[in-house]
This record gives structure tokens, C-alpha cells and sequence, in this order.
């Protein structure tokens, strides 16, 4: 299977992680025989899903059509945002928290570099 990328932020997203997938084929109407366009994956990652839905109105009809799409799952089920909480959880989890190993901040040689 096809590695996909978040379409705004250009993550990773591994199969079976949670994200929002919006399917896209276009087709001709009223012409024999119909013609049928390929069918696109475009995926979002639960922080892009929850921040364009919880953010306003983005232009152009087809992003607005997409975007009241993805408000509708956002606001379905709170598995999304919950997913968007935990990596966000994650990036806090990397940064070192002053204090919180019971070490001097100062002790870790590369703070030295930011010393001027
Ligand atoms: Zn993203």
C-alpha cells in the first residue's frame, strides 16, 4: 500500500492511524459512454482535522464543501480530537520539562550554547 501524507502538514500517516480520508472522483453527466476520473485519496491527520474544522470557512467552493465534510466527522465523534490531544501530548512529552527529573536545567551541556 501507498505511504499516504497529510495533505496540510505533510505527516506521515500510517495505515490504520487515525485521520480523516476524502475520496474524489469527478464523472461526466449525460455523455455515453460516461467518462469516470480516477478516484484520489487526500488524508488529513487528526491535529490538521480538528484545527480546519474547529477554524473558519477556508475559500474556494470545493475547499468549503470539503471542509463542512470533515466539521461533520470532527464533530460526530470525539475520537479525532482525542487522537489530536495525544500527539499533541507527544510533542509536549519531547520537549525537557525544567525541574521535572529533579535535574538542574544548566547540567545538560547543549543549554550552555544558548548561554550568551
Ligand atoms: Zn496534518
Amino acid at each position: 500500500m501507498e505511504n499516504l501524507y497529510c495533505l496540510r502538514c505533510n505527516r506521515e500517516i500510517e495505515a490504520g492511524q487515525k485521520s480523516v480520508a476524502v475520496y474524489m472522483f469527478a464523472q461526466t453527466v449525460g455523455v455515453r459512454p460516461r467518462q469516470k476520473s480516477a478516484a484520489r485519496r487526500i488524508c488529513f491527520c487528526p491535529q490538521c482535522s480538528v484545527s480546519l474544522a474547529m477554524g473558519p470557512p477556508p475559500e474556494g467552493a470545493l475547499n468549503v464543501a470539503a471542509w463542512m465534510m470533515i466539521r461533520e466527522l470532527v464533530g460526530a465523534d470525539p475520537a479525532l480530537t482525542e487522537a489530536a490531544w495525544e500527539t499533541l501530548r507527544g510533542v509536549v512529552g519531547l520537549l525537557p520539562a525544567e525541574g521535572s527529573d529533579g535535574t538542574p536545567r544548566r547540567s545538560t551541556g547543549t543549554e550552555g550554547y544558548f548561554e550568551f
